[in-house]
């Protein structure tokens, strides 16, 4: 048992109810103020802890941490520790903020530098992304695209029940929740068109994930185990893959996804550990026909997180879209991250690797706007009257996630962008 999830933990920094960072989630992320550079800090209530100022007064002697570990703009070299020497760090973090420890509690002067309240903090990219790659892992997803672009008969190709089927995305255009895209422009082909056009996208899509990040490099050649996958796991992130339906559709065949997907994604800023949502493994759906046995996992490897997306239109009301849930995931994390590297496909610190849509099996549960309007046929009912098929410019889309259980909630925060129109 990780102590620092034991659900009877409370702190004494305030935490409000419905909060998405009690005691028990201890998130990491990278943040600025006006006043500090960007540095590693972790988020408790309403409040985020620098980690620079703990280190250097002494708060972590003893846990043999590099210098200057969290004073850089990346949590890189935290992640190269591994896994082990980062929950030694968690569970201290726990220790301090204990409601019966009085180490920074009773110092009033430290504890009002060490915690920053979030509405000065300006959260930042946790990681240098190095490398990223989507995978395409929700039956029901799979499915409904199936359906749509190719023959309801055949929606799931050949291999897709024999292994987690992925492409390499792109990295540079990956950026942090808060972050406007603008509405990109490429090639479509109208379905009665002889000829292309080139335009701004017409069909700009969401796409609800959750993508998760590595820890503890390994040497091209090499390949890791379901027993030993979950050691390269650092933890999870909300993601957004914004695409572009009608680019996608046009320029997919045959190498996959490309300019309809790689003008930019977005990312939730705290990185929630694995070891946060050990309580809230479950079950996933049964697969069958079975796996080859690279890919035989024992156990429960899903996580039960809710997710839900919400539209913004400009000045507009928010209205929820779409309920759905990470554990419906048919390929878990476990077997993307084995079959990644089945070949000798080497893995490193701050590599990104995103879930999929998540859709579940009823509409309210699709995760794409493709999906939820039926490819513009079945246009969404928006408070005050507003229609959508697609994302319009101005609209701003927010997802969020959380796991709740014993009265602990874990929350991912927010991860939000701006739809700005095309250049
Ligand atoms: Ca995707």
């Amino acid at each position: 048992m990780i102590k620092a999830n034991n659900p009877n933990l409370k702190s004494w920094v305030e935490v409000p109810a419905h909060s998405d960072f009690p005691i028990q989630n201890l998130p990491f992320g990278i943040f600025k103020t006006r006043y500090l550079a960007p540095v590693a800090g972790v988020a408790i209530g309403n409040h985020v802890l620098d980690l620079v100022y703990l280190h250097e007064n002494g708060y972590f002697d003893g846990l043999g941490l590099p210098v200057g570990l969290f004073n850089q703009k990346y949590l890189n070299d935290f992640l190269s520790l591994g896994k082990s020497r980062a929950r030694d760090v968690r569970e201290r973090i726990s220790e301090l903020l204990q409601q019966d420890n009085d180490e920074l509690q009773a110092n009033r002067a430290a504890r009002e530098i060490a915690l920053i309240p979030m509405e000065e903090v300006q959260m930042q990219m946790p990681v240098r992304i190095g490398n990223y790659t989507d995978f395409y892992s929700s039956e029901e997803h799979a499915t409904n695209v199936g359906t749509m672009f190719r023959d309801p008969k055949n929606a799931l190709l050949p291999n897709w029940k024999y292994l987690p089927v992925a492409y390499h995305g792109r990295a540079s255009s990956i950026v942090v929740s808060g972050t406007p895209i603008h509405r990109p422009k490429g090639q479509i082909k109208l379905p009665d068109a002889e000829l292309p056009i080139f335009c701004p996208s017409r069909k700009l899509d969401f796409e609800l994930e959750m993508a998760f990040i590595t820890c503890g490099e390994t040497k091209l050649g090499s390949s890791i185990s379901t027993k030993d996958a979950e050691d390269h796991i650092f933890g999870f992130v909300l993601f957004n893959d914004w695409s572009a339906r009608d680019i996608q559709n046009w320029e997919y065949v045959p190498l996959g996804p490309f300019l309809g997907k790689n003008f930019g994604s977005t990312i939730s800023p705290w990185i929630v550990t694995m070891d946060a949502l050990e309580p809230y493994r479950a079950k996933g759906p049964e697969q069958f026909p079975h796996v080859l046995p690279y890919l035989a996992v024992d156990g429960e490897k899903n996580f039960d997180v809710m997710l839900e997306v919400l539209i913004q239109p400009d000045k507009g009301e928010t209205t929820s879209v779409c309920r759905s849930n990470f554990k419906y995931m048919y390929w878990n994390v476990n077997q993307q991250l084995v079959h990644h590297t089945i070949n000798g496909c080497n893995i490193q610190d701050g590599d990104l690797y995103a879930s999929g849509t998540i859709s579940g099996a009823s509409p309210g549960s699709f995760g794409s706007m493709l999906e939820l309007s039926w490819n513009g046929q079945r246009p969404l009912h928006l408070t005050n009257g507003v229609e959508r098929k697609f994302i319009e410019d101005g609209d701003t889309i927010v997802m969020k996630g959380h796991c709740e259980k014993e009265g602990v909630r874990i929350g991912f925060g927010e991860c939000k962008g701006k739809i700005l129109p095309a250049l």
